[in-house]
């Protein structure tokens, strides 16, 4: 073994006992991810409620049992809590605790293998960026680098700062739940900053800052990200608490079987007013489509999304208003395809250097949430950045017996000048050209670059497709306007709106 492995070794071995000492002291947490939670006195639903907790609620834990956890109440009391309901991690820490940050005091300082100048060089930082302290040795410290790497500086060259990070016990600490089934974190607050990983539906995560413009600045592993805030739910956003609209016994009412976005009109394109809470109980005014509407509070009235509710009552006289934009999707199977992947990166963005791959795979989760609350079953050829062979990808929707294989990807061109959105079509005769023609009259719409229209397009997902298929070139990134509106998160979401309801007209027909 080279000399340089042999202490590589060493400091890996150094950094792994570091992490597991730190781990050890902060000790078990969970945090309550669910409203109304039941706390027992033993491992089990026959056992006795000895308190409620909330979303949010942090607590030690004992061990686990099966499903549940025992859990360290306030005054030493113990209980469980079952496992669905919370969600563990060391990361909950309640002690406060408190980061080192490195940043360089000039342009080019030299980061190395290890503390002395005998060490080669392996990157250089400079004024701007923060960097982990992870130890000090002698006049060195160690710190992180992107993509989990670790190097050395000497401490003369960088000011040190003291980060706190604060308790998740503080009230005022901000904790938002990701509502999305899927949510990127991003390196910076664009779309076009590089993906650093995946929150799932239900997560919680700790914010630090309210980014205008849509972004959220959350901790995220040693550092922090940037996530579409459109995405999570703020604890500041009201959330209606359980029965508390007022019941008319004339009417049926219907109970929420999860937690449900009020919304203004009967369809996800219509915003949210506020969440319910499960098992919140409301009159039933009116019925369109999947969707009822709903006695709010005592003025208010508000849509749910028919299939997340029980109806208790009969809804013989209740009215019912026009079919909503989207119920015509319930049950449909539609296969959503982020164009490219892995090594293929796809198109570059002349301007901001975005990868294709990155763009296709947020517009697909935009899309796909946009589709899911309707009642679509959705299916993602990928769900992060890994390769996929078009073949691959094409088996996917035959597998799935997809009604609709929507391919997503941004356009080139040699000509900058060249600036709109394509949707192309592989078969004349079937339902192909009629998607590829009502996805892009909707896309255009929405999104408002240049109609280049439907067209016939020689492309392998389509051709070699038994479903009907369409590929959706979204914007061009050699073009400047086209490149912003790819990049720029309100703009992807337009173009997501716009594919999703020509995607509700193809299935209206
Ligand atoms: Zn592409």
């Amino acid at each position: 073994m080279k000399k340089r492995n042999q202490l590589l070794v060493l400091v890996l071995l150094f950094t792994l006992i570091l992490s597991l000492a730190a781990f050890a002291e902060e000790g078990r947490f969970l945090k309550v991810t669910a409203y109304g939670v039941n706390i027992r006195a033993g491992a089990g639903t026959d056992t006795d409620v000895i308190g409620r907790a909330d979303f949010g609620d942090s607590f030690e834990v004992l061990q686990v049992a099966d499903d549940w956890y025992q859990v360290r109440l306030a005054k030493g009391e113990v209980g469980w809590i079952h496992a669905s309901l919370v969600q563990e991690g060391a990361r909950f820490a309640a002690a406060d605790r408190s980061i080192e940050e490195v940043e360089a005091k000039e342009p080019g300082v030299n980061v190395r293998g290890g503390a002395s100048t005998s060490f080669e060089v392996v990157t250089t930082i400079g004024p701007g960026t923060r960097y982990l302290l992870l130890q000090k040795s002698g006049d060195w410290v160690q710190i992180r680098l992107p993509d989990e790497r670790t190097g050395w500086v000497a401490a003369w060259l960088v000011n040190l700062s003291e980060n706190k990070v604060k308790s998740t016990a503080s009230s005022e600490r901000q904790q938002a739940t990701v509502i999305a089934s899927q949510l990127n974190v991003r390196r910076a607050a664009s779309l076009s900053s590089e993906v650093i990983g995946t929150l799932q539906q239900n997560e919680i995560v700790q914010v630090r800052t309210v980014r205008e413009e849509g972004w959220l600045q959350i901790e995220y592993g040693e550092g922090v990200g940037y996530i579409a805030s459109e995405y999570v739910r703020l604890p500041g956003q009201s959330v209606q608490s359980a029965t508390t609209s007022p019941l008319d016994s004339s009417q049926p009412t219907l109970t929420l079987k999860a937690q449900v976005n009020l919304r203004t009109g009967p369809g996800t394109n219509f915003p949210v007013i506020e969440t319910a809470r499960t098992g919140s109980q409301f009159s039933i005014l009116a019925k369109s489509g999947a969707w009822y509407q709903i006695a709010a509070g005592s003025e208010q009235k508000a849509w749910v999304a028919g299939w997340l509710v029980e109806v208790n009552g009969s809804l013989s006289g209740i009215r019912e208003e026009q079919p909503t934009l989207d119920s015509s999707l319930r049950g449909t199977t539609i296969v959503l395809d982020a164009g490219h992947g892995g090594i293929d990166v796809g198109a570059i963005g002349r301007a901001s250097g975005a990868f294709e791959k990155d763009l296709n795979l947020s517009l697909a989760q935009m899309l796909a949430n946009k589709l899911i609350t309707t009642g679509a079953h959705v299916v993602m050829t990928r769900a992060d950045d890994r390769f996929l062979s078009l073949q691959g990808r094409v088996e996917i929707a035959e597998d799935n017996r997809a009604d609709l294989f929507v391919s997503l990807h941004y356009n080139t061109h040699q000509d900058p000048s060249l600036s709109g959105s394509i949707t192309f079509y592989h078969s004349e005769a079937g339902e192909d050209r009629r998607a590829a023609e009502r996805v892009q009259q909707e896309l255009v719409r929405s999104l408002g670059l240049p109609d280049l229209g439907a067209r016939f397009g020689d492309y392998y997902v389509l051709r070699e497709n038994q479903t009907p298929a369409i590929l959706v070139e979204t914007a061009f990134l050699t073009h400047v306007e086209d490149e912003r509106h790819a990049t720029d998160l309100a703009a992807q979401e337009k173009a997501a709106e716009g594919i999703f309801r020509g995607i509700v007209a193809v299935f209206e027909e």
